[in-house]
């Protein structure tokens, strides 16, 4: 009787299950729209894969870090996204412990194929460092093997020793060639779709990231961001094919030309401690009304800036809709309200398939330190720079973060993580997927805050927690130490459903 009930059962059981297969997707779909997964991403380059092996690697990730995506470093020049520890900072505890300073280069870590460059100077783009080898195409099928998305990132960081980059560098205030290579040249952006076209066509990836954290000459003017220094007589752009851009727009560039050269004199008057008689501020803003050419040609620069993104974009596109193209959204646009201005994020959410937005909160203190420092030598002079840090947190929304002489080594607090995604994500209004790149062992001064495991969880999970579609962990694989990505993976498994 056993058995036979047994075999009923399981009857009955076969068909209940074979009844609920057929019915299960309907049922639950009608019940709850299926989620989908958030979007746990590395930032990594190819060194990583070359010291530490692809397989070894890509388990690391998984098993500590829960990355479902890999944002594989393919094109750039820069150190922030590719190569081993930057020099001077501790090596993390995986990886080869010897500084690349000497054999870095930079460049395309795939293949460049010459039929999609025809159109512009910059031919000779290939990275040396690791002949023979073609990171997106040994990574590729590895990631695919275990589930994992792939996109390419790409940044508009060079060198001026590349064939063909002197052609189409930008020219300053005073016409000497200089800063990065002007969005306004056809070459530039040949170079970009090119680029783009390339990628997605040569590889069956899942799309881009693009970085480019250049700003325009007002800010650059200014110091207004974080790392750099203030260089008010470099600022660009004023070649050719600016000029004729900015003739387009109905700009006088004499005008913006005379009126950057005042900004010069403020600036440097400023540094000096010449202090003009209606004080700092007040020249300034009249500096503006005076001349509004002046913000009209910071504007032809991220005019410049985004038709180059749309224009990326409309090159992936082309190749598949399906493929995505993500934009990296530059720290400053978080602590700097001029800058913040200028960047509206429902219109950006137009513009992309996803934003990586930075909310860095280790580092995050010492940038937003030199960010007031750098405002508060200049245009806010007359401000005491502790008053000007608080006045500053007031119109950004931040909470009760460290006084100025505090802020390198406290950081910035898993609440400012919070706020600025939660800022992202009623911006965009739920038309883009908001990731925001969480700061792991992000290389900061010496006295300033390190990435603890702690602080990496806190943020990982205040992003989480805050309704993020995901997060990025930044910048490079090969600077973070494992029980960090460890603490970052943490929170995920906890908060990332
Ligand atoms: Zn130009």
């Amino acid at each position: 009787m056993k058995p036979n009930t047994n075999r009923r059962e399981f009857i009955r059981t076969t068909a209940a299950l074979t009844m609920s297969a057929a019915l299960a997707p309907e049922l639950l779909r009608a019940a709850e729209p299926p989620r989908r997964e958030k979007m746990i991403g590395m930032q990594i380059g190819a060194v990583s894969f070359v010291d530490e092996g692809v397989e070894p690697t890509l388990d690391i990730l998984q098993t500590k870090g829960a990355v479902n995506t890999l944002f594989l470093t393919t094109f750039t020049y820069g150190r922030g996204l590719a190569g081993r520890q930057i020099p001077g900072q501790p090596f993390p505890d995986h990886g080869k412990q010897e500084s690349d300073e000497k054999t870095f280069h930079g460049g395309n870590y795939a293949t460049p194929h010459p039929e999609f460059y025809a159109n512009t100077v910059l031919k000779q783009t290939r990275a040396p460092e690791f002949p023979g080898l073609d990171v997106v195409a040994t990574v590729l099928p590895a990631a695919r093997k275990r589930g994992m998305k792939l996109f390419c990132s790409i940044e508009d960081v060079f060198r001026n020793d590349i064939p063909g980059v002197k052609e189409l560098s930008e020219v300053d205030l005073q016409g000497r060639k200089g800063g990065g290579l002007c969005l306004y040249h056809p070459d530039v952006r040949a170079f970009w779709t090119g680029l783009a076209t390339d990628l997605c066509k040569s590889y069956d990836i899942d799309g881009l990231l693009f970085f480019n954290e250049r700003n325009g000459p007002l800010l650059n003017a200014l110091g207004a961001s974080h790392a750099q220094s203030i260089a008010s007589s470099r600022v660009t752009c004023f070649c050719e094919h600016h000029q004729r851009a900015g003739k387009a727009a109905g700009i006088d560039c004499e005008r913006a030309r005379e009126g950057f050269v005042k900004l010069d004199q403020f600036v440097q008057n400023a540094l000096a401690d010449k202090r003009p008689g209606d004080g700092y501020f007040v020249e300034f803003w009249r500096l503006l009304i005076d001349y509004p050419e002046i913000t009209a040609w910071d504007r032809l620069f991220d005019a410049a800036k985004h038709q180059v993104l749309a224009e990326v974009t409309a090159a992936v596109k082309g190749v598949r809709p399906g493929l995505q193209v993500g934009f990296h959204i530059e720290h400053v646009n978080s602590f700097n309200p001029l800058f913040r201005a200028t960047r509206n994020y429902a219109d950006l959410a137009t513009k992309a398939d996803f934003l990586k937005v930075v909310v860095y909160n280790n580092c995050g203190g010492e940038r937003y330190a030199n960010f007031i420092r750098n405002v508060g030598s200049t245009v806010f002079r007359d401000v005491p720079k502790d008053e000007l840090l608080r006045f500053n947190n007031h119109l950004l929304n931040y909470g009760n973060e460290a006084g100025l002489d505090d802020l390198a080594v406290a950081g910035l607090s898993p609440d400012y993580v919070a706020r600025e995604t939660e800022r992202a994500l009623k911006g965009v209004q739920g038309k883009c997927p908001i990731l925001p790149g969480i700061d792991i062992g992000i290389p900061t001064g010496k006295n300033s805050r390190k990435a603890s495991p702690e602080d990496t969880y806190a943020a990982t999970r205040a992003a989480l927690q805050t309704g993020a579609h995901g997060v990025i962990f930044s910048r490079k694989y090969s600077e973070m130490q494992l029980a960090t990505i460890e603490a970052a993976g943490k929170a995920v498994r906890e908060f990332g459903k």
